[in-house]
């Protein structure tokens, strides 16, 4: 019962402090709410804004402000957005380190940003899906370019492998074989992302294929959709794994450094890969409006923009950002490789 007395009491005081406190947040004659109070923590107000929660000492309580209020938030966004943006794009290095330094109220927030990006990747993959499996004939021109071009590039890496097979064991020419076929297999792999990630599965799984994921397999050759709505669900729904699986690699480029510290390495982890999706998106619209020859960018922009970031957020010079981004590139391969078997698992689950 002590309880209960007790919250009794605490409500009653309210009321009270509501009774000294007259029409707290309710507006006057003039339309106008009169608080020398905070509305929102109750602290004494000494100028246009509150010292302790920060929020603003004059509300208004109609239609008007509520729209106002979602206008502000938008434009408050839409301001950062596009001071952030090109800062990204351009001079990823500036932005890391100012944003590090503490000019936070300026950009978007790396989170913010990667999740917004995130969101957005996802909407432009389906809807490229969307296009591809059904209508908007100029759309699937696009997609269906790169079908025939994915299958070209699959009958090429046959030839070659059985090219491989037969060239005896002239060391040069092996190599050049490789060379070339892993280079056809890249350009396979980047072409079936821009089909929205949608996995074209021809090769069995092989002997070395782990055994958990034969059934996987199995199952995608049978029903490639519905597998390829799976992964793509799992990889949206745990894609800010990438964030805590890339963070450690970064930190390895500096190892025991203690000018930067782990916050500085996630900041940059955040803003680069979301400039990575924002780049996805790029190709990904780039097919969905009949332009497939962005697709370059997917190779040639992501080094040059950690050389970029590298140099300009950690203050290095030439030879330093340039070998580090050699080292970053690898790593970047080995955590999308990660994360890639992680979504499959989860999504295999
Ligand atoms: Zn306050």
């Amino acid at each position: 019962m002590g309880e209960l007395d007790a919250l009794g009491e605490a409500v009653a005081g309210g009321l009270l402090a509501r009774a000294v406190e007259p029409a707290a947040g309710e507006a006057g004659d003039d339309g106008h709410t009169h608080e020398s109070n905070c509305l929102n923590c109750g602290r004494p107000l000494a100028g246009p804004y509150c010292s302790a929660c920060g929020q603003k000492a004059h509300v208004h309580r109609s239609l008007k402000a509520f729209m106002g209020d979602f206008v502000a938030g938008i434009m408050n966004f839409e301001g950062k957005f596009w001071r952030t943006l090109p800062m990204l794009a351009w001079r990823p290095g500036e932005l890391t380190r100012r944003y590090i330094a503490g000019e936070r109220a300026r950009f978007i927030s790396p989170i913010a940003l990667y999740l917004f990006t995130v969101f957005a990747m996802f909407a432009v993959l389906n809807f490229n899906g969307t296009f591809t499996s059904d209508s908007g004939a100029d759309i699937k021109t696009g997609a269906e370019a790169i079908q025939s071009k994915i299958a070209a590039e699959q009958k090429a890496i046959a030839r070659l492998e059985v090219e491989r097979r037969g060239s005896g064991n002239d060391a040069e020419d092996l190599a050049r074989l490789d060379r070339k076929i892993a280079n056809k297999k890249a350009e396979v792999d980047a072409a079936t992302k821009l089909l929205g990630g949608k996995p074209i599965i021809t090769a069995d799984p092989g002997d070395d294929a782990p055994d958990w994921i034969k059934p996987f397999i199995e199952n995608a050759k049978d029903n490639p959709e519905a597998v390829s709505l799976k992964v793509q669900e799992a990889a949206s729904k745990y894609s800010w794994l990438l964030i805590p699986l890339s963070v450690p690699f970064l930190w390895l480029l500096f190892p025991f450094s203690r000018r930067f510290r782990l916050y500085d390495h996630t900041v940059f982890v955040t803003y680069s890969l979301s400039f990575m999706m924002m780049l996805v998106i790029a190709a990904g619209l780039g097919v969905a409006f009949g332009a497939p020859g962005l697709a370059p960018i997917l190779f040639f922009v992501p080094p040059f923009h950690m050389y970029r970031q590298l140099k300009g957020a950690y203050q290095l010079g030439r030879t330093s950002a340039l070998i580090r981004t050699f080292a970053l590139v690898t790593f970047a391969f080995a955590a999308a490789g990660m994360f890639a078997a992680a979504t499959v698992a989860i999504s295999a689950i």
